[in-house]
């Protein structure tokens, strides 16, 4: 579906099936427009995101999968503020939707990968660090290199700036002079080496760049000026994410809890990810 949208979020999977026997024809994703009976959503609109949740209670309704992943798009969030009229509209569309999936005895478990923040100035340009052009200046050209992880085909999200970046650098500079000069920067919510950053954030050490640098929560992180399409953006103020500050997510499941779950929850703590074992194994029926 996801090839068929031309995007990569508000994409649906689902399995009926053993995974080795899954096809796309066995499974109904291929003609989906017609099994939806919805028309293609624009990769920028709330439908996008409705017309998943449409699609997927189609499929619960017409094939009643074992499993459903439904993957929605944060168009709205990056564009409305949580109590703007249009926030509003589009919640009480998915919470009807998912208040259906409910009606038809679906196990629901909902989250999300990120939080939302405004990283605007009070004139709505974006609140940017242009952390290449700061470290260039610093240590000279061509000495680091940074790379924000946040790039994709989204720009009209995001003008590909977010609160996370990664900072490879020549083998020769010196790290801790780098990560003591970002610190001293105004909106740097955390700067660390690489090891730290594997462990506190539990990341592949073998993908991981010398240095991670991560703004506050008024503040996002690009590269230089010239290598971000902020027209992308129009006239909406940058609402991003990537720090700290939108780690907190919603989890949400429509059944009780299982008494072991809730324990390992207290003494452990809880992740988003953890909701595919509390959905298929953590609730009680
Ligand atoms: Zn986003």
């Amino acid at each position: 579906l996801g090839k068929d949208l031309n995007v990569k979020e508000g994409s649906i999977i689902f399995s009926s099936e053993k995974a080795d026997r899954c096809t796309l024809a066995q499974n109904g994703v291929e003609n989906v427009l017609d099994v939806v009976d919805l028309s293609l959503p624009n990769m920028y609109s709330a439908n996008l995101s409705l017309f998943v949740l449409h699609a997927g209670l189609k499929l619960f309704e017409t094939r009643r999968p074992e499993l459903m992943y439904l993957s929605l798009s944060d168009y709205v969030q990056h564009k409305y503020e949580p109590d703007a009229p249009e926030a509003i509209q589009f919640y009480s569309a998915i919470d009807e939707a998912f208040g259906r999936l409910d009606g038809l005895g679906a196990i629901l478990a909902v989250t999300a990968d990120h939080g939302m923040r405004g990283k605007s100035n009070p004139d709505g340009s974006p609140r940017v660090i242009w952390l290449q052009d700061f470290l260039d200046h610093e240590f000279g050209r061509g000495c680091t290199k940074v790379v924000c992880p946040i790039t994709d085909y989204f720009v009209a999200h995001h003008g590909s700036l977010g609160s996370f970046v990664r900072i490879h650098c020549l083998p020769d500079l010196d790290k801790a002079r780098v990560i003591s000069a970002v610190d001293k920067l105004a909106g740097i919510d955390m700067v660390c080496d690489r090891m730290t950053a594997v462990s506190r954030f539990e990341l592949p050490v073998d993908r991981e760049a010398d240095i991670v640098v991560i703004s506050d929560a008024d503040t996002c992180v690009g590269t230089t000026p010239s290598a971000h399409d902020l027209s992308a953006l129009g006239d909406w103020p940058l609402r991003t994410h990537g720090g700290l500050a939108e780690s907190v997510v919603p989890f949400i499941l429509n059944r009780p809890i299982r008494k072991d779950y809730m324990e390992r929850t207290v003494r452990d703590g809880l992740r988003n990810f953890h909701i595919f074992d509390f959905a298929i194994n953590g609730v009680t029926h």
